[in-house]
């Protein structure tokens, strides 16, 4: 048993239903094989223990361990090409980067400087677009199994309208996919995840071979892109004559369901919003990707007026960082910008967009997102430098809920002290 010292913030209750931030000075928690078992003053539970190891976590803020909902394994190293809209970017930055993965050396060092990535930032969840090659998903998988990430990643397949190399077929697809999640889902901390790129590179019979993988693996996850950017959503319109909307290329052959998670929706309309909530599929909200390509400001409001579930990503490499604290800024920026018509977010909102949110949309709500007792101890210790700008704002924070704002305005990588999954601190 161990337990830990800190000031803990989370947010076990959403605030877009009324909940507010859960703030502790002074708390302990106790975890014992990887789940909190106590919690409440440090002193209490410290009596109740005298004899366990205590770790100090004194100074920061102990958070949650950050949930990325959306972020591409095989783009790390494009970050920061911007000047380009999405079908430009993907065509000129994103597609040759892809393509490079066949190699198995090249994608054995990304899968590295990816799954650091992710550690550095606090990131202890994500729901990872894999690459368009089995070898190097295996690859990401093993990294991930080695350094103990919670992850759900899959092969990305495509069969049309993207460069040669990255193309496969409805039968290569399945087996590939089938193979893979019997290799990999359900062991450790991974799971699989159906992943065709988008309706615009899947026909009709790839969407099927991606429903009989989901069908098939037990609890496999579904995710992919939709409604990001106008030329996108006309060219699958034009690709999708039949079917009612975007949103209908999935619907159609049974890919939304609770385990769904689409990214972007930047663009949708209400009968595609009515389609997700029913379903329960979530969207994973990526709004530095969406501003760095300029795609438009999320409809963030609309989302939950309409009962749709909403997480964050960050979209690398589109996204410019792996940093869900500057991630929650730029959501909170897009929703200011949209005016009466955005969603005004509280520093409540944007930790629990950041936590629990992506916990429930990745269908691990039960398990991790915030700090109860009976969760996993997925933790990020939030500590900046003393001398930084960060720490100087926070000591002169006015409480709880202001210092979460300064660490959501200033916060960073850099400012990640310690990283535990499952009680194991990855760093
Ligand atoms: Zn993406």
């Amino acid at each position: 048993m161990t337990i830990y010292r800190a000031t803990v913030l989370d947010t076990p209750e959403s605030p877009f239903e009324g909940g507010r931030l859960r703030a502790e000075q002074d708390c302990g928690l106790a975890v014992e094989d990887g789940d909190v078992v106590d919690r409440g003053p440090f002193a209490r539970v410290r009596a109740a223990r005298p004899d366990d190891e205590v770790v100090d976590l004194t100074g920061g803020v102990l958070l949650p361990g950050l949930v990325d909902t959306h972020v591409h394994f095989p783009q790390v190293r494009v970050i920061g090409g911007l000047g380009m809209p999405l079908l430009d970017w993907l065509s000129e930055c994103a597609l040759p980067e892809e393509a490079r993965m066949a190699s198995v050396d090249y994608a054995r060092g990304v899968a590295a400087e990816f799954v650091d990535g992710l550690l550095r930032a606090g990131t202890t969840t994500s729901l990872v677009f894999g690459a368009h090659f089995p070898a190097a998903v295996e690859l990401l998988f093993e990294r991930a199994a080695s350094v103990g990430l919670r992850i759900a990643a899959g092969l990305v397949v495509s069969d049309r309208m993207l460069r040669a190399e990255l193309l496969t077929t409805p039968e290569q697809a399945y087996a590939e996919g089938v193979a893979l999640a019997a290799r990999w889902h359900g062991k450790d901390r991974l799971r699989y995840a159906v992943t065709p790129r988008f309706s615009l590179s899947t026909s009709d019979a790839m969407l099927e071979a991606c429903a009989a993988v989901l069908r098939d693996v037990d609890g496999a996850l579904f995710t992919s892109h939709i409604n990001e950017n106008g030329a996108e959503i006309d060219t699958v319109r034009g690709l999708f004559p039949d079917h009612e909307h975007y949103t209908d290329t999935y619907h159609r052959c049974g890919l939304l369901g609770r385990r769904s998670v689409l990214a972007h929706n930047v663009h949708p309309d209400d009968a595609e919003l009515d389609v997700l909530a029913q379903t329960g599929t979530a969207v994973a909200h990526c709004p530095s990707s969406n501003s760095a390509l300029g795609s438009g400001l999320f409809p963030l409001r609309r989302h939950v007026e309409r009962g749709v579930r909403v997480a964050l990503g960050t979209d690398v490499g589109a996204g410019t960082s792996f940093s869900l604290l500057r991630e929650g800024l730029q959501a909170y920026f897009v929703q200011s910008l949209l005016g009466a018509d955005g969603s005004p977010l509280t520093p409540a909102h944007l930790l629990y967009l950041a936590t629990r949110a992506g916990a429930e949309a990745l269908d691990l709500g039960e398990q991790v997102g915030d700090l109860s007792v009976g969760k996993q101890f997925d933790a990020v210790w939030v500590r900046p430098d003393a001398g930084s700008t960060l720490d100087v704002v926070l000591g002169h924070a006015d409480d709880a809920d202001d210092a979460l704002a300064k660490v959501f305005a200033l916060g960073g990588a850099a400012d990640v002290r310690g990283v535990w999954v499952g009680g194991d601190r990855l760093r």
